[in-house]
C-alpha cells in the first residue's frame, strides 16, 4: 500500500513522502483473519483442527533415527527443521517440519509459513544426536505446511492421513477362516453334527464378515472424507499470498545509512522527507526547498500535493544538529564505555641498546 510513492509498512503513521497522517494504517492479516471460515468445514471431520500463520525467527536442522526390524534391519535417518515462529500478535510457536521434501531445503529466517494441524501429530522416532534435545524440546510435527513465498505458495503434507484401501473379499475370507477354526473345535468336541456345524459356520461367517466389512467401510469413508477436506483446505491456503496478508509490509528493510529522527528517535530511511513515525520534516535543506516551493505556489496556479502541503502545514525545521546514522548512534551510546590510555616507557633489550616507546591501550566495543 502506498500514499505517495513509498510503500508503507505497519510501523508507518505518516507518509514518508508528504508527511500526511495515514488514516488507514497498514495491517497484517493472517490466513485465518482474512478467511475466518478457512477451517470450518475441516472441523466437521477434525474438531480439534488449528491453523497458524507466522514468520520464522529461528531454525535448527536435525535428524531422527529409525531402525527397521527383521533380519535385514537397517538404520534410516530422516531430516527435520525445528522452527521458532512468531506472528503479528506476538504468539510464538515451536514446531518441527520435515525437510525431506526438496522444496524445504531452503527454510530461512523471515519466511512466512502457515501450519495446518487437522489433529495432534508427532514425530516418534528418536533423535539421531542426543545433543539436539537441548533445542528440540518436543516432538510435535506439522502435518501440513504452506510456504508463502514471493514466487508463490508451496505446500507439503505428511503421509499420516493417507487412506489404506481394503478388500471385502479378504474380510469375508478371514471371517470364514476364523469360523472354520471355531467350527472344527465344535465338531471335535461333538457339540453339533457336521451338517449343522457347516451351516452354522456359513451363517456366522456371513454375519461376522458383514459387521467387519461395514465397520471397515465406515472408517474408510470417514478417512477418505477427512483427507479430501484436508486437501481442499490446503488448496484454499495455497491461494493466499504474502501480498493478500500484508506480510511483506511487516517492516522496511534496514539500510546502513538509516537515520534517527531528532524529534522522536525513530529510525528512518535517509531519503525520506518526513519521519514515518511522528511526521516531522527530516532535514533543514528539505525545509528550505519546501518553503521556497510554497512561495512559488502561492503566486502561481499550479498546485501540487507537496506544495499545498508545504503551504498549509507549519514546517518546523529540525534542530541544527544533523541527523545521526545507526552506526553513529551506537558509537554515541557506547562512548562512555570506550577507554583509551597512552603512556611512555623504555623498551629494554639485552643485546641492543634500549629505546623509548609509547604504549597505547584502547578498550573498544
Ligand atoms: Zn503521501
Ligand atoms: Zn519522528
Amino acid at each position: 500500500m502506498k500514499h505517495c510513492t513509498t510503500a508503507l509498512t505497519i510501523e508507518d503513521h505518516f507518509c514518508p513522502d508528504c508527511g500526511d497522517n495515514i488514516e488507514n494504517l497498514v495491517t497484517i492479516k493472517s490466513v485465518i483473519a482474512l478467511h475466518p471460515d478457512m477451517i470450518d468445514d475441516l472441523k466437521v471431520h477434525c474438531p480439534d483442527a488449528t491453523i497458524y500463520t507466522g514468520w520464522v525467527e529461528k531454525t535448527h536442522h536435525y535428524k531422527r533415527r529409525y531402525k527397521s526390524r527383521g533380519s535385514h534391519s537397517e538404520t534410516l535417518y530422516y531430516s527435520y527443521w525445528f522452527l521458532t515462529l512468531n506472528n503479528e500478535n506476538g504468539e510464538q510457536k515451536t514446531i518441527s517440519i520435515s525437510s525431506e521434501d526438496s522444496s524445504l531445503d531452503r527454510v530461512a529466517k523471515d519466511d512466512i509459513i502457515t501450519i495446518l494441524m487437522p489433529t495432534n501429530y508427532s514425530a516418534n522416532h528418536p533423535l539421531a544426536d542426543k545433543d539436539d534435545a537441548k533445542t528440540v524440546t518436543h516432538n510435535e510435527l506439522a502435518p501440513v505446511v504452506v510456504f508463502h513465498r514471493d514466487s508463490g505458495q508451496e505446500s507439503i503434507r505428511e503421509p499420516g492421513y493417507r487412506v489404506d484401501g481394503f478388500s471385502k473379499a479378504n474380510i469375508f475370507f478371514n471371517a470364514f477362516i476364523f469360523c472354520c477354526i471355531v467350527g472344527f473345535a465344535g465338531l471335535y468336541f461333538e457339540v453339533y453334527p457336521f451338517k449343522l456345524g457347516a451351516l452354522l459356520t456359513v451363517i456366522v461367517t456371513i454375519i461376522i464378515g458383514s459387521i467387519w466389512s461395514s465397520h471397515r467401510t465406515k472408517v474408510f469413508e470417514a478417512e477418505t472424507a477427512r483427507l479430501a477436506e484436508i486437501k481442499k483446505t490446503t488448496k484454499r491456503i495455497l491461494g493466499v499470498s504474502i501480498d493478500d496478508m500484508g506480510y511483506e509490509q511487516r517492516a522496511r528493510k534496514a539500510k546502513k545509512d538509516d537515520v534517527f529522527c531528532p524529534h522522536c528517535d525513530a529510525l528512518n530511511d535517509s531519503q525520506h522527507r518526513y519521519c514515518s513515525s511522528c511526521g516531522a520534516l527530516q532535514a533543514n535543506d528539505m525545509v528550505d526547498e519546501l518553503v521556497s516551493a510554497a512561495s512559488v505556489t502561492s503566486n502561481g496556479q499550479d498546485m501540487t500535493h507537496s506544495l499545498t502541503e508545504a503551504g498549509s502545514r507549519s514546517i518546523e525545521p529540525v534542530p541544527s544538529s544533523r541527523r545521526i546514522t545507526r552506526q553513529e548512534k551506537i558509537l554515541q551510546t557506547c562512548h562512555p564505555f570506550i577507554m583509551s590510555n597512552e603512556s611512555d616507557y623504555i623498551h629494554k633489550h639485552v643485546l641492543v641498546s634500549n629505546f623509548p616507546a609509547q604504549l597505547a591501550v584502547t578498550l573498544d566495543l
